[in-house]
């Protein structure tokens, strides 16, 4: 029997860091807002290369937050476009309605499952204002022309890096291209809480401070409110948490990259395409999703030698009842994203050998 991803052997690895940060919380007799939060927030800034970062409840509010900051401070109104993968997760389209912005659905580019500069550039109004690019499965976008095509039109890049702890490209990682990025640290991410936590990170000194108000009922001083804010805070056990394991994020990437690479030169096979990954740096595999025309026989296939495998994902945000208004949208390369990808398992602590029996499976898979 493969799992999908073993969370409990993951965290198990670390169990006594662990316990020793639980203890030393639980102790402290302080649980919201201290220190741990602080330590982390610090911590994760200078990991990811960035000026701030602001721990919120979790991944969605971070994306949210951020773009209700924008509207705060003037940058973003009601009514303005934000163009975003139209096969994303869910999570970068709600952000987007929750602020009764318009979501931009644009395909992505057919090898990398991001979305690449020359169609956001085509699909570009005047109602345009803002880029939410989403490093899907772990893969940095093509930030340097994402980037470019954002100045050249003057519009503001949120990241979605939920999937994408640590994915870099020429020494700049996730998190630190755009004029902030969102952050999940849901239990399965790369780096993941033992509950829910997520985090903004950017080099803006005035969104930072507009994001620690927000996320605590918009008050920057206890009992003065100068936004109407929400409860969105990343607690001291959490935080806890997240330090002990971002500690060994960067061995855990390495080993994701090492299962990857074995998946890379072993499987071989026409019926099944294989992620493109042309620099090691670029991609953490969050996910490593492979193409198959017949994807459900594939994973019976798999299944019936205890290989887990899930889909990520069935139904695009536009097929979704949640938005049944873009339910005529045209998006053919997305749709057929969605009926041809299947993810094998990856993890810090998948064995060679259990790759291997994933490589001798995928190769043993015989399509009509
Ligand atoms: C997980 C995820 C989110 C949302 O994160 P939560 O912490 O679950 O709210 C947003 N975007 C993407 C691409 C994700 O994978």
């Amino acid at each position: 029997m493969i799992s999908f991803l073993d969370l409990k052997e993951v965290n198990s690895s670390f169990r006594k860091e662990l316990v020793d940060a639980c203890a030393r919380v639980i102790d402290s007799g302080w649980y919201i807002g201290g220190g741990e939060l602080a330590n982390f927030e610090k911590e994760f800034a200078a990991w990811c290369g960035a000026r701030h970062c602001i721990g919120v409840a979790n991944g969605l509010d971070a994306l949210i937050l951020t773009l209700r900051a924008w509207k705060l401070l003037g940058r973003l109104r009601e009514g303005d476009e934000v163009i975003v993968p139209a096969n994303t997760y869910i999570a970068s389209v709600l952000a987007i309605t929750e602020n009764r912005l318009v979501p931009v659905l644009v395909e992505p580019e057919e090898g990398t499952f991001n979305l690449g500069a020359a169609a956001i550039e085509g699909a570009i109004t005047e109602r345009t204002r803002a880029i939410l690019p989403v490093h899907l499965y772990g893969r940095l976008a093509d930030m340097p022309g994402i980037m470019a095509v954002a100045e050249k039109y003057n519009l503001l890049v949120l990241e979605d890096s939920a999937q994408s702890h640590g994915a870099s490209l020429d020494g700049r990682r996730a998190g630190t291209w755009g004029d902030a990025a969102g952050f999940s640290f849901y239990p399965g991410k790369n780096l993941g809480a033992l509950g829910d936590a997520g985090a903004v990170t950017t080099s803006d000194d005035q969104l930072a401070e507009v994001l620690r108000a927000l996320r605590n009922y918009g008050s920057h001083e206890k009992y003065k409110n100068l936004y109407q804010g929400v409860n969105s805070r990343l607690d001291e056990i959490q935080a806890a948490m997240l330090s002990v394991k971002l500690r060994h994020m960067d061995a855990h990437t390495e080993r994701r990259r090492e299962i990857a690479r074995l998946y890379q030169q072993g499987i071989r096979n026409q019926a099944i395409e294989l992620p493109l990954w042309e620099r090691d740096e670029q991609h953490v595999f969050h996910l490593y999703v492979v193409r198959c025309k017949q994807r459900s026989a594939l994973q019976t296939h798999l299944a019936q030698q205890g290989i887990s495998t899930l889909i990520h994902y069935p139904i695009p945000p536009h097929k979704q009842q949640a938005y049944s208004g873009y339910a005529n949208l045209s998006l053919p390369l997305t749709e057929r994203i969605h009926e041809e990808v299947l993810s094998l398992p990856i993890g810090p602590t998948m064995t060679d050998d259990e790759a291997r029996i994933v490589i001798d499976c995928c190769n043993s898979f015989m399509a009509d």
